[in-house]
């Protein structure tokens, strides 16, 4: 089954709990999705690790073969073409690897050539496979990393599959939550922490996928807005994790609460089995 741990905006705790979830359950597969900052893998510090790079195809111009008709360029609606002083330039951060110019092209002047873009890498940590994906700096699009991660970690025969999913609700977001069973949405208990919640709720509705919150950072003599949104919608609360600083100093440190705290491991055992309980 696959559960996808997303959040409104990055620290809001998605990792602390797609992390600590994966190792409650022992037996099981962790990938990180949150491409631009992936930090799973500081926590589980895993062995055995493979690199493997993502590469995706965009054009590359035959000067000797090229008309200057400019179909190309009227083609390309993401603005990855042009044509200066007598040359079609292509601006590689902008090409989407449709494609399309190749087939517009009437010279058969337009080729493919790859690109790196990333790499993924995956290793073991105790029981748990763990994938993650990086995007090179200043590439516009991780989809192409999240589609092989997700296509790679697909082939691992794991009753549980985690996706640490990237903040926001913006294309990696849906890429990553695609094939999900089951959402998991993490959200602090603040007026700022509910505008960012209800972004990644309406997503998940847009989806048609069920899902429950975990509300972190929780303090007892604060009322909650998140909360009281959840009542009033009817949104299944699956459990609080209450602001403490023995969590954060473990987080800081980059331990993996699950597998360093008796009274975390506990809890994460019951959002798990909470969360187990719904699907
Ligand atoms: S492959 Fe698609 S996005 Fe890239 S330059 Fe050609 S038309 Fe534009
Ligand atoms: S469509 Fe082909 S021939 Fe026309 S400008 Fe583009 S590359 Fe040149």
């Amino acid at each position: 089954m696959n559960i996808a741990v997303l959040s409104g905006k990055g620290g809001t705790g998605k990792t602390l709990v797609s992390v600590n979830l994966a190792a409650a359950a022992k037996e099981s597969v962790y990938i990180d999705c949150d491409v631009e900052e992936p930090n799973g893998m500081l926590f589980f510090k895993p062995d055995q690790i493979i690199k493997e790079p993502v590469t995706v195809k965009i054009p590359e111009i035959d000067r000797k073969k090229c008309i200057g008709c400019r179909k190309c360029i009227d083609f390309c609606k993401f603005n990855a073409l042009a044509y200066i002083r007598k040359n079609v330039l292509v601006f590689e951060e902008l090409c989407h690897s449709c494609g399309g110019c190749i087939i517009a092209c009437p010279q058969g002047a337009v080729n493919e050539k790859n690109k790196s873009i990333g790499e993924i890498c995956s290793g073991i940590s105790e029981h748990v496979k763990v994938f993650t994906g990086e995007m090179n700096i200043g590439e516009t699009s991780g989809v192409p990393i999240i589609k092989k991660l997700l296509l790679t970690a697909g082939k691992q025969d794991t009753l549980y599959t985690f996706i640490d999913c990237p903040p926001g609700s913006a294309c990696t977001t849906m890429e990553s939550i695609k094939d999900a069973d089951y959402c998991i949405l993490v959200a602090e208990s603040t007026l700022f922490g509910l505008h960012n919640f209800e972004m990644v709720y309406k997503l998940v509705k847009f989806f048609s996928k069920r899902c429950g919150v975990i509300l972190n950072k929780c303090d007892e003599n604060i009322i909650n807005p998140v909360e009281s949104f959840c009542k009033k919608e009817n949104i299944e609360i699956l459990g609080k994790i209450f602001y403490d600083r023995e969590l954060a100093t473990m987080n800081t440190a980059g331990l993996i609460l699950s597998r360093t705290s008796e009274k975390y491991g506990s809890l994460f055992e019951q959002l798990l089995q909470t969360v187990v309980g719904k699907i």
